[in-house]
């Protein structure tokens, strides 16, 4: 299929300045081959008046985000459609006080559940796993001192780094993930779950790594200090955490910003916005629901101004 996006904001405004285009629009999202009635399995449906696609043969209706996270929104669309572009077209990531800005929100607490579940559709479900010579390796963010390997540090959360070592290329595509701790019993499912079985995987001696060849990988230890693709994007992503989130990001959502740092890097070549919007509303159209309480978490401050992240004066968050 080929891939439909508007270009620019008054080709944005355009298209979706009605309820029907917008859900014309997440049709063929949905249904790339055709809408499919669920319940006959008729082919051709018309709109209803209320958004819905109204089946021709035996008239059951289906709203078009029934089963996504859009089910049930009582906001009209045009407005997710708003805040999805708003956030594509952030270079560095959104925040919920821009999008309650860009929406004309009154509630700062909407503006940040939007994003959040957002986000969760910023990885996509059945995603391909990293392949090829990928180097792993994990890190703190947090807290204020250093933290020490193969322990809990206190205030601290850990991070898996799997990033594909393209060779002339550079970096390739990254995984991130927030784990428990940096034994094996986290670190093996952390890469068989990212990576494809047969990979070459670089990591440091550290212990945890030990059984990756027992688990089908090629495994290459290599010094901690050579770990240069793993440790750059460590780098990056701190500052990104830091830069965009301003110390406001809270260890129960780290999973949600890291996902968004992925959906980024990894599409930190696209040539257009337009494009991230489309593939954020694709993946909107494939993701489960996410029930209100997933969405809460303690109000603890997680990264302090004080973190030692070595930052330089460029902002290179996006490697070009
Ligand atoms: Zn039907």
């Amino acid at each position: 299929m080929e891939e439909d996006y508007p270009k620019t904001l008054l080709e944005f405004e355009d298209r979706f300045s009605t309820e029907a285009s917008c859900v014309e629009y997440l049709r063929t999202l949905r249904w790339p081959e055709g809408f499919i009635c669920p319940r006959c399995g008729a082919k051709d449906a018309w709109h209803t008046n209320r958004g819905l696609l109204h089946c021709i043969e035996c008239g059951m209706q289906t709203s078009v985000t029934a089963g996504t996270i859009l089910h049930r929104t009582r906001k009209p669309l045009r407005l997710w459609f708003r805040a999805m572009w708003h956030i594509t077209n952030q270079k560095y990531g959104a925040n919920a006080l821009g999008l309650q800005r860009a929406l004309n929100f009154g509630s700062y607490h909407t503006a940040w559940q939007w994003l959040h579940k957002l986000r969760r559709a910023m990885v996509r479900p059945g995603r391909d796993k990293l392949n090829g010579v990928v180097e792993v390796d994990e890190t703190y963010v947090g807290g204020k001192k250093p933290g020490k390997r193969g322990r809990g540090a206190e205030g601290k959360a850990l991070v898996g780094i799997a990033v594909e070592d393209k060779d002339e290329e550079g970096l390739g595509r990254i995984r991130l993930q927030h784990l428990e701790d940096a034994s094996g019993t986290s670190l093996i499912p952390f890469v068989k779950g990212v990576v494809q079985t047969g990979s070459i995987i670089r990591t440091d001696d550290w212990s945890g790594y030990n059984s990756l060849t027992k688990n089908n990988f090629r495994h290459v230890v290599i010094q901690t200090k050579d770990l240069k693709l793993a440790h750059l994007v460590a780098a990056l992503m701190k500052r990104w955490l830091l830069g965009t989130y301003q110390g406001a990001a809270r260890p129960s959502h780290l999973s949600y910003y890291l996902d968004e740092y992925t959906f980024r890097f990894n599409r930190r070549t696209s040539a257009s916005r337009g494009k991230l919007f489309y593939r954020l509303v694709q993946q909107v159209m494939m993701v489960d629901p996410a029930p209100a309480n997933m969405l809460k978490g303690p109000a603890l401050p997680f990264l302090a101004a004080t973190d030692n992240l070595n930052l330089d004066p460029v902002d290179p968050t996006f490697p070009t």
